[in-house]
């Protein structure tokens, strides 16, 4: 080993795994729209809840969004606020979490540089996340842009910039996560250190919210989302709207539990887990209506995003206090990839004038 390399390794901290209290959370959302309940089941309540325990940073992935809206830079200004106020309204508190904005972090555009040459072209095309999103979003041939492809590899960084352990997110994330492990491997292997830390997924109990028109994930950019701050008119619109079971076509029918988002999303808030077996039993023995089942989700989500939208509605008052505490949080993250930067270069042996 070089002693430069020597040297990298003795700062990159032990080989055995930190304690508690020193274990780091990453993780981060697209600021391409409001925020919906698949964020909040898939990892916003688990960001809230570990919050004091974790060392946590929370990203808006600006850089990552306009991977697939370069042309379109005003909606992702846009919903910097809005993402902002999503968070705050579901509890994530600037005093545990620092929250940030990714393209201010100059360093992981820097790490990212790094990160592509350890990675094949093959292997970023295998990303089965990245097919399904490149088919959703229309892109055909080769026309998707190289940015988009290689958006796992920029994650990678914003990942070990902070050498994060646990990265909560939804299952659809799992590939992302899996390319960070051997982007980290390779690192430390090729450059003889162990200056980067493997991450670990933090999936919770629902990983995947099916959309309102009962398509396999709720998302942004495919408009079948209910936002965590949609007014109760607009939530009883899109239950009302929502897609069920297309053979339960009279109220006597029997009906399919299974794949119906209607019981989905019952599945993730309903806190009677005894009623809804019951509810479950009667539909699928026939004689229940979508319009019963419908109404009992509306009251059971209105329950859960009341006091969410009244503490958005709070926070939205003060919109320049909300980008204080970004503008601070941005300050605190840059440092902190800094020092991983600076690790970086040291061991790849480009920290040219640090040794002088
Ligand atoms: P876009 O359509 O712009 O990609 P999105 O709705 O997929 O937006 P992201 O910002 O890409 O949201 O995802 C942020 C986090 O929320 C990720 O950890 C992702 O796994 C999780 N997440 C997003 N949608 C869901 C969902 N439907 N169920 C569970 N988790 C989800
Ligand atoms: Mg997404």
């Amino acid at each position: 080993m070089t002693s430069k390399a020597t040297t990298a390794k003795q700062q990159g901290g032990s080989k055995d795994s930190p304690t508690k209290t020193q274990q780091i959370i990453l993780t981060g959302d697209r600021p391409t729209g409001p925020l919906h309940l698949g964020h909040y089941v898939g990892s916003l309540r688990q960001r809230v809840a570990l919050q004091k325990e974790y060392k946590t940073f929370v990203m808006m992935a600006d850089a990552q969004a306009l991977t697939d809206n370069a042309n379109n830079p005003d909606k992702i200004r846009q919903n910097i606020l809005e993402v902002a106020l999503d968070y705050l309204a579901v509890g994530i508190d600037p005093k545990h979490t620092t929250i940030f904005i990714q393209s201010l972090v100059t360093e992981l555009a820097e790490l990212t540089m790094y990160y592509l040459n350890l990675v094949t072209i093959a292997r970023v095309q295998r990303n089965p996340t990245v097919k399904d999103e490149i088919k959703q979003r229309g892109y055909s041939g080769e026309s998707v842009p190289t940015g988009f492809v290689c958006y796992p590899i920029s994650q990678a960084a914003d990942i070990t910039a902070f050498k994060a352990n646990l990265v909560p997110v939804g299952s659809d994330q799992v590939p992302m996560i899996e390319l960070a492990v051997e982007i980290v491997r390779t690192f430390n292997r090729t450059y003889n250190c162990d200056v980067l830390v493997e991450p670990k997924a933090g999936l919770s109990d629902i990983t995947r919210l099916p959309g309102t028109d009962g398509g396999g994930k709720m998302s942004k950019s495919l408009g079948n989302a209910i936002s965590l701050g949609d007014s109760t008119d607009v939530v009883q619109k899109k239950i009302k709207g929502m897609y069920t079971d297309p053979n339960h076509l009279r109220v006597e029918d029997p009906g399919t539990v299974e794949g119906n988002p209607v019981f989905a999303y019952l599945d993730a808030f309903d806190k009677d887990k005894k009623e809804l077996q019951t509810l479950k039993e009667h539909y699928r023995r026939g004689g229940l209506g979508d319009t019963v089942v419908k109404k009992r989700l509306t009251e059971v989500l209105l329950a859960e995003l009341d006091p969410i939208r009244a503490r958005r509605e709070e926070f939205a008052k003060d919109p320049a206090q909300v980008m204080r505490i970004i503008e601070e949080g941005t300050k605190v993250a840059r440092a902190a990839a800094a020092q991983t930067l600076k690790e970086v270069r040291q061991a790849m042996r480009i920290d040219y004038f640090e040794s002088r």
